[in-house]
């Protein structure tokens, strides 16, 4: 008889790798009763999580696409604004553009880093400048865990003067000549969702070497209470701190980073030896003189079949009960969006982040996979690419069942 999907154990995208000591802060914060948006764990967080990447310092919140609603709160984004942002990205990337009334700019991605195209930005801004509307924030986003190429970037956004908030949700500990990511911009955020390569099971930080905005940031974060004793308020504000319980959580994740990276960076390597030798196959690139923390392990076929073949592919994983994904759906393609303006990689030709879309995946890649659950991905990956050939390589039946 056939095997069914249920036959097989669940290998998730990306689960939550718990530590152990995570038990042990909890047990302090319910034992002082800290049980609140304020409290030690979250003092001891933000500065171990300010020590860790190198900037001056660190607001916890209650996530990512609140630390982002924050960060261009404070820098001015308002009615009638745009924010450039890539077009290649999460919806929480833009969403709190919208929020604020403002409108964004999309910029597609180019192809050795699958983030922000800097010529694209370039002929955006160049036009935006003409036009006498300069954009009053740019999003910078390291998709997967790759760093963007942040010396144009950087360069370009200074030259015209537009401020940048970076997305780092997916990239804690991927650095940049060795400054790590989130550090570049006015801002940059953290997201500690749960499938995140480290989770308080919700959470975000702002991070930012100006300290006052920061301060700024907490105050608009907990309602904007004026300095009395009376709930006075002045300007509009929002709920938006992280709990003092989940901190705990945090501080135990922090501590295990460099781990989580390496773990994710060996899974990414296990797959590229198995499958990088064949044709039409590519892995994300890692830019020159950066570190990927291989969040996800995201890959793209060539060729006139490959969007068949990403098709067949997630069919297949998921009858084997494996979880994977398509590449994010670019957001200039989405409902939502259908008013932006978008700016192709190149001038004049189809944009780089739809062929990425129709033609990649995301494969399991939690820092607790174990080499059988990763042999079991592998199998079916083989599996469908050998049909291109006409030659099959490993019977679908044949695939261990369980991890052994
Ligand atoms: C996860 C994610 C966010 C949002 O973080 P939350 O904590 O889920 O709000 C923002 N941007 C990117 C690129 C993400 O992957």
């Amino acid at each position: 008889m056939a095997l069914q999907k249920h036959d097989f154990e669940r290998i998730y995208l990306s689960p939550p790798h718990m530590s152990g000591n995570e038990q042990g802060y909890i047990a302090e914060a319910f034992a002082t009763n800290w049980i609140a948006p304020l409290g030690p764990h979250i003092d001891a967080f933000e500065e171990s999580f300010a020590a860790y990447t190198g900037s001056k310092g660190a607001a916890a919140v209650s996530s990512g696409t609140a630390a982002i609603h924050l960060a261009l709160t404070l820098l001015g984004v308002g009615p009638g604004d745009t924010v450039v942002c890539p077009s290649f990205t999460f919806v929480a990337s833009a969403n709190p553009v919208l929020y604020l009334g403002a409108k964004p700019l999309f910029i597609d991605s180019e192809p050795e880093t699958w983030n922000m195209s800097p010529s694209a930005l370039e002929r955006a801004l160049k036009d935006a400048s003409a036009a006498g509307k300069l954009p009053k924030a740019a999003v910078i986003v390291h998709l997967y865990g790759g760093m963007a190429r942040m010396d144009e970037l950087m360069e370009i956004c200074d030259r015209y003067g537009v401020p940048v908030v970076e997305d780092a949700a997916e990239s804690l500990g991927s650095t940049y000549q060795g400054r790590q990511s989130g550090t570049f911009g006015h801002y940059g955020i953290f997201s500690f969702n749960g499938n995140k390569i480290i989770t308080t099971s919700g959470g975000g930080m702002l991070v930012s070497d100006d300290l006052d905005s920061l301060k700024k940031a907490r105050f608009l974060a907990t309602q904007a209470r004026d300095a009395a004793v009376h709930y006075q308020h002045s300007v509009m504000g929002h709920n938006y701190r992280m709990s003092n319980v989940l901190a705990g959580i945090g501080r135990a994740q922090l501590e295990q980073i460099e781990q989580r990276v390496a773990a994710r960076r060996v899974v990414f390597s296990r797959y590229e030896d198995a499958l990088g030798g064949l044709s039409g196959v590519s892995f994300m690139p890692e830019l020159n003189g950066t570190r990927s923390n291989r969040w996800l392990t995201a890959l793209s076929l060539e060729g006139e079949d490959a969007s068949t073949l990403v098709q067949d592919m997630l069919f297949r994983l998921e009858e084997a009960n494996i979880e994977a994904r398509p590449l994010w759906k670019p957001l200039h393609l989405q409902p939502l969006f259908s008013e932006a303006l978008f700016y192709p990689h190149v001038e004049g030709e189809s944009s780089v982040c739809e062929e990425l879309f129709r033609t990649g995946l995301c494969l399991p890649s939690g820092s607790a996979m174990s080499v059988e659950q990763q042999e079991r991905v592998i199998a079916v990956l083989e599996h469908v690419l050998s049909s291109r050939s006409g030659r099959l390589v490993t019977p679908l039946h044949a695939i261990p069942k369980t991890s052994a």
